[in-house]
């Protein structure tokens, strides 16, 4: 069967241009973003229509593809189709500000969520699970991990070091499928970064594909060259084949202090996703295999000692945080009490940026010509004039990204600027500036859209980490400002019973009702999110939700 839907998925080509073959953009758009999301140099693993996260999948099976392209040649500019876990389910008469296509995602009653229940629907075909943006046809391959990671450093330069990274040493570790990111992310900051890496493929794979400059299998002639580059204010990543924990040691016992630092390594999994110390690569292969118990106990002791020099580090003025990998938390189930000393990435960093509405806003050009992006990109350019970091991030994400897909840009915007983008994108298209219509959406992980206590609500200030209203307000109001499609999930980034987030796209095909839509969606989406840290008690929130006139008592008085 694999062969044959290998063969069958070449015929599922994202089409491309100015000619549609459905009765509206919308549902074009639609179209397109589900067949991108399914491109080969798209997804994950095509064949089985996963796009990526594990197993985050853009239609429930080969079946249900084909009868999601065939509903939406048909749908009607008043139509809504249905969309049910990855199947089809029905085309309803709605109105031509309604959107287009609804979608609900690995939904289970909370008794129910867990990944035992969901597995067992899954073999009977009765679900999918569609991560945030493979079931939400909204992916657009690993620029979107750059821009987070690089978002993530830009804010971290501009609450600790005046906005740049310039002569500072950051040190991490892990250069795998996201942790791969962060050398380009730091030297697009302006910084130096040092990055520990167990396996030397994984090394190799950077440096071909230049996210990483450099690479050594001397700690100490890693540690020398970074040094050289951060005095000399050298924008460069320096990769080390060693161990975390022993890097860390090293640098301590030269008392060398790093400006920043954290670790990507797959903390999250002790047995397949990190090596302890002291063990080689191929020896913690064949012990993984051979002694999981005692393999699991060595990384358990290694996570302990990693978090405690991170501890030393810290208290020490290191700015240093867990980045979402759950490391500090193993640490403490072994006893270490203190390894929540410091911040995990949302909380210190990602926050003060959802209290401005600011998240990660995307588009991609229908026509499949990288010409449009460009035109966007200028546009982009001229609206902000101000914003520093993000025109450096255009014109390295320019230089050094290679699209995937139709072609696609992503920046962090925030309340007011989005609103302010998609109806400037929407004039470039009424005026023939590009070829075809913008389509414009989001990662699910944004300021009022996601639920998620051990990740985007960790720590909220009032402690409503697990209330799950916001996600769905945010469905429902996306839903009644008129987006293209809206999706709301279950389990995305960290799993069944862990998290509830939507989804949102809307698309600029130049026409006065996509204004009006684009107005409100751009406007509200946002804006639900300053609206959710203000509740919570975040005052950058609550100046925010009264500058861009949200506040409930502006309203009512
Ligand atoms: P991955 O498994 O592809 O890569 C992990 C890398 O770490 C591998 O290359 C491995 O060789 C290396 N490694 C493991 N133990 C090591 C050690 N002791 N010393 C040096 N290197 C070691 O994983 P990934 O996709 O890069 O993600 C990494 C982790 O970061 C995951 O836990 C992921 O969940 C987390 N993460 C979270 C977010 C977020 O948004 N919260 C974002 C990015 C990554």
């Amino acid at each position: 069967t694999t062969l044959s839907s290998k063969s069958r998925m070449s015929n599922y080509k994202t089409p491309l241009g100015t000619q549609r073959i459905c009765k509206g953009w919308e549902q074009e758009a639609a179209l397109r973003m589900l067949l991108n999301n399914l491109d080969p140099e798209v997804a994950e693993n095509p064949e089985e229509l996963i796009v990526y996260g594990g197993r985050g999948k853009a239609a429930r099976n080969l079946e249900a593809l084909d009868k999601i392209i065939a509903s939406l040649k048909v749908l009607e500019n008043d139509e809504s189709l249905l969309i049910q876990s990855g199947k089809p389910v029905g085309i309803m008469l709605t109105h031509p500000n309604a959107p287009r296509v609804l979608i609900s995602n690995s939904q289970l009653v909370p008794r129910w969520a867990n990944w035992e229940t969901f597995d067992q629907l899954e073999k009977k075909g009765l679900m999918m699970y569609g991560q945030m943006t493979a079931g939400s046809w909204i992916y657009i391959g690993t620029q979107g991990i750059i821009q987070g990671t690089f978002e993530t450093f830009a804010e971290l330069a501009r609450q600790h070091f005046g906005a740049k990274l310039k002569g500072k040493l950051n040190v991490t570790a892990g250069l795998g499928g996201m942790g791969g990111a962060q050398p380009l992310a730091i030297t697009m900051n302006g910084g130096v970064c040092l990055v520990a890496e167990m396996e030397s493929w994984r090394i190799e794979k950077r440096l071909k594909t230049r996210y990483l400059d450099e690479s050594y299998d001397e700690i100490d002639q890693a540690i020398d060259r970074a040094l050289e580059a951060k005095t000399s204010g050298k924008a460069l990543s320096v990769g080390v084949h060693c161990n975390a924990v022993d890097l860390l040691e090293r640098l301590q016992e030269r008392k060398v202090l790093p400006d920043t630092l954290t670790d990507q390594t797959s903390a999250h999994d002790p047995l397949m996703g990190y090596f302890p110390q002291d063990l080689s690569v191929e020896e913690a292969y064949q012990m993984r295999k051979e002694n999981p118990e005692k393999y699991i106990e060595l990384a358990y002791a290694s996570m302990v000692k990693h978090v405690q020099l991170m501890l030393d580090f810290h208290r020490n003025g290191v700015v240093t945080f867990d980045y979402g990998n759950n490391l500090r938390a193993r640490a403490y189930e072994k006893g270490l009490k203190e390894a929540f000393d410091f911040p995990g990435f949302v909380p210190a960093f990602i926050r003060p940026l959802f209290c401005e509405g600011k998240g990660p806003f995307r588009w991609a050009a229908l026509s499949g010509d990288p010409e449009d992006i460009s035109k966007t990109d200028e546009l982009i350019l001229e609206l902000f004039p101000g914003n520093k970091s993000l025109h450096r991030w255009i014109r390295m994400a320019q230089e050094k990204i290679a699209f995937q897909g139709l072609p696609a840009r992503i920046c962090w915007l925030g309340q007011g600027e989005r609103e302010k983008a998609g109806l400037a994108f929407n004039e470039l298209v009424s005026t023939g500036k590009v070829k075809a219509p913008i389509v414009i959406g989001r990662d699910h992980l944004d300021a009022g859209s996601v639920a998620s206590p051990y990740r985007e609500t960790e720590g909220m200030k009032d402690g409503s980490d697990a209330v799950a209203d916001w996600p769905i307000l945010n469905a429902l109001m996306n839903t009644a400002s008129g987006a293209s499609w809206v999706s709301l999930h279950h389990g995305g980034g960290v799993g069944m019973g862990y998290s509830i987030h939507a989804g949102m796209v809307i698309v600029a095909d130049g026409s006065e009702l996509a204004a009006g839509k684009l107005h409100r969606v751009l406007k509200n989406d946002p804006g639900i999110g300053v609206i959710r840290h203000a509740d919570a008690g975040y005052e950058k929130a609550r100046m925010t939700a009264r500058k861009h006139g949200l506040s409930l008592d502006q309203k009512i008085r």
